[in-house]
């Protein structure tokens, strides 16, 4: 017999993430009920995963839950704020039990993991797709935003891009891997991205602007900068690539997949010079897994400079697995 809706709530989603004495009311009502602190600011996010576009048909349930929170706790992390709640909207073809335990496996791991309670939702039927919202504080005037940069700034980015991108070429059977651990990991870092959010909150101190990076590097860097009303230039050289992506595609592919893949979800962050003492010093580069990527110029648009020049996009395709 199939799951009705209401078992299906009770057993998979009532009991979801965190514990939280914030919690009043959480699913179960016609809406949740929530005690919001005084003295710290509500900040909100929502992104929505559909199949086919957002991840290939038939990837891992536990995998499609994780991402659903996963991308959401990233965009709280880009701009310093601590997660707090989640409601999931699910939308899939059908009822079933084992897809659902695995689904939310993934959701409520990560969602524990983040101290964060799963408070209410939705589910109707049809083809798959994923919307979450998350609600997390920020202590008053403190959130980082895209704007604050200015030219001089240095520029800096979380983890290893390019990763995912080929984790998701991997997936697509548009890349092979010869070494299986190497392959592992690329597709890991595609699955079940980290959302950077301990550093997110460190970095309240530091920068000046923070995004994160989903839809490509170069892209999210540009986007940064004309939010905060100038240009970027990143050093080619100064990508920092995972040894398992250099293997698996050369340091050149790996650069371009690294500027240009999406989905990494890392941090990318500016800080004014008189600042990097002190975030060197309070957040060791290599202990909090960052580097230094290039520089806010007066210049707008986003610019590579490789040996002094320039590298015009342009002659670059759009597959870089082509
Ligand atoms: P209503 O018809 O009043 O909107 P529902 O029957 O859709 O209520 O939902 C009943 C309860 O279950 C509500 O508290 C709702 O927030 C929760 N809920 C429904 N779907 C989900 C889900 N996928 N995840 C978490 N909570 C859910
Ligand atoms: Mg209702």
């Amino acid at each position: 017999m199939p799951l009705s809706e209401f078992e299906l709530i009770d057993r998979f989603f009532r009991d979801c993430g965190a514990r939280r004495t914030d919690v009043r009311l959480g699913v179960g009502d016609d809406a949740a009920v929530l005690e919001c602190p005084t003295d710290r600011q509500l900040v909100a996010a929502t992104d929505s995963i559909v199949e086919g576009v957002h991840f290939p048909a038939g990837s891992s349930p536990e995998s499609i839950g994780h991402r659903a929170l996963a991308v959401n706790l990233s965009d709280l992390a880009a701009m310093g704020a601590e997660p707090a709640w989640a409601l999931l909207a699910l939308t899939m073809s059908r009822a079933d039990e084992q897809w659902l335990r695995e689904f939310s496996g993934g959701l409520c791991a990560l969602a524990r993991e983040h101290g964060v309670a799963l408070v209410g939702g939705d589910t109707t039927s049809g083809p798959l797709s994923v919307t979450v919202h998350v609600l997390g504080f920020v202590e008053r005037a403190t959130a980082l935003t895209r704007s604050g940069g200015s030219a001089g700034d240095a520029i800096y980015v979380s983890g290893t891009p390019g990763d995912a991108a080929a984790g998701l070429a991997l997936a697509q059977g548009r890349l092979t891997v010869e070494d299986g651990a190497d392959a592992a990991q690329l597709s890991r870092r595609f699955l079940f991205p980290t959302p950077r959010i301990a550093l997110g909150r460190q970095l309240r101190a530091h920068a000046s602007a923070c995004i994160d990076v989903s839809d490509g590097l170069l892209g999210d860097a540009g986007k940064l900068a004309a939010a905060s009303g100038c240009g970027v230039a990143l050093t080619f050289d100064e990508l920092p690539l995972s040894p398992a992506l250099t293997r698996a595609v050369g340091g050149e592919r790996a650069r371009m997949l690294a500027l240009t893949g999406g989905d990494d979800y890392e941090l990318l962050f500016s800080v004014h010079p008189d600042r990097i003492a002190a975030l060197h010093g309070a957040l060791p580069p290599e202990a909090w897994g960052y580097r230094r990527i290039g520089s806010l110029r007066a210049a707008p648009g986003a610019a590579v400079v490789r040996d002094g020049s320039v590298i015009d996009f342009s002659h670059y395709g759009f597959d870089h697995f082509a």
